[in-house]
């Protein structure tokens, strides 16, 4: 393999600033707690099993749905849109990536904040697109002034944004897609929303230019089979199509299709384990502040936490030697001294809270 920082006189100039995904936050070791990629604890609803169940055999022959009509229906019936205001995509990553190509940056810089999903910059790099970051305020809280000056690149923040866990409310993610209405798009990623804070989907009726991205890959608990999609108007949701149908007219395969519209078939499975997670959210927040840490408020299913005198590094590495695993980020440097820290089920919870009692 290349060494990361490696080049080729054949490649794309652009090619050689990336890095390649770190597989050390992917590992495979046994009896590992893993709180450090914002899975779900707990498995997917028996439902979605039993519906890939059905697909695999004689099924797998034949090509997917390439419109994923019937997805795109059960999505547009629980989201109150019609199917045409609906697009699906490999994981949400995969969705904002056809969003980046064709509808932010092509006519100023694209604007996020300063300290967000770090997928942002990379897809700029990528398409070529011109950046430039917002910055946060002393509590991490977004420049809510600064994401709505005017500019014709676009938008995009998460809300909650990662890695604070920290949300806006509707009414600010509101102004700022007003102060960009009939210039640019705003994309609100939210990844992490089914943890408690508000959608900004029923403003895509007002808005249009307001697109926003969803996952399947934490609330319901489905990273593994890469489902993601966006809600907006037609002409936004057009323009994914485009893209898709020029790089992959398949971008869901059967299993994933049928396994995502089981799981908005369980909605009361999604609702206990949604809740289950909210509810140690709060109890491992109050235990954390109970040891001196500093604890942003989180609305998502994690929690992003600075060690009274540890350092973030230093704390992510005590804790692998234990061999659990929460996320560092070196960069930018105010965030150096956190570590952001999935929510787990209880008793994982109770081993991370016991391993840092013994770490001090
Ligand atoms: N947006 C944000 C803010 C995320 O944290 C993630 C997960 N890493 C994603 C999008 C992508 O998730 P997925 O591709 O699994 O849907």
């Amino acid at each position: 393999m290349l060494q990361p920082n490696a080049s080729s006189p054949y490649w794309n100039p652009r090619i050689a600033s990336l890095s390649p995904y770190t597989p050390g936050e992917q590992p495979r070791i046994a009896n590992l707690i893993k709180l450090n990629t914002n899975e779900l604890p707990y498995p997917p609803s028996p439902r979605v099993v039993a519906a890939i169940q059905q697909e695999l055999g004689e099924p797998l022959r034949r090509y997917p749905d390439p419109e994923a009509k019937a997805l795109r229906e059960v999505l547009a019936r629980r989201y109150r849109v019609d199917p045409s205001w609906v697009f699906v995509g490999n994981g949400s990553d995969e969705v904002l990536a056809f969003a980046f190509q064709g509808l932010l940056g092509h006519s100023g810089p694209v604007r996020f904040p300063e300290i967000t999903y770090s997928f942002y910059p990379v897809y700029c790099g990528l398409y070529a697109l011109p950046f430039e970051t917002t910055p946060l305020d002393e509590d991490f809280t977004l420049d809510c002034a600064a994401l709505r000056a005017a500019g014709r690149g676009g938008v995009v923040f998460p809300n909650p944004n990662a890695p604070t866990g920290i949300a806006l409310p509707l009414a600010e993610v509101e102004r700022i897609v007003a102060a960009h209405q009939g210039k640019a798009v705003v994309l609100v990623d939210e990844a992490y929303v089914d943890f408690g804070s508000e959608s900004a989907v029923p403003l895509t009726h007002r808005y249009d230019n307001l697109l926003v991205v969803q996952t399947f890959s934490k609330s319901r608990a489905l990273a593994g089979l890469r489902v993601g999609f966006a809600i907006g108007q037609p002409p936004l949701i057009e323009a994914l199509t485009r893209i898709k149908d020029s790089f992959n007219s398949y971008p869901l395969d059967r299993l994933a299709q049928a396994g995502a519209i089981a799981a908005l078939e369980d909605e009361a499975y999604f609702e206990q384990t949604r809740q289950a997670v909210i509810a140690e959210r709060e109890r491992l927040a109050t235990a954390l502040a109970a040891m001196g840490f500093v604890v942003l408020p989180s609305k998502a299913n994690f929690l992003f936490a600075r060690h009274p005198s540890i350092g973030g590094a230093a704390l992510a590495q005590s804790l692998r030697a234990r061999a659990i695993l929460v996320r560092h980020f070196a960069k930018p440097e105010r965030i150096a001294p956190f570590v952001r820290i999935t929510v787990g089920a209880p008793e994982q919870n109770d081993a991370l809270l016991a391993a840092l009692r013994a770490i001090g």
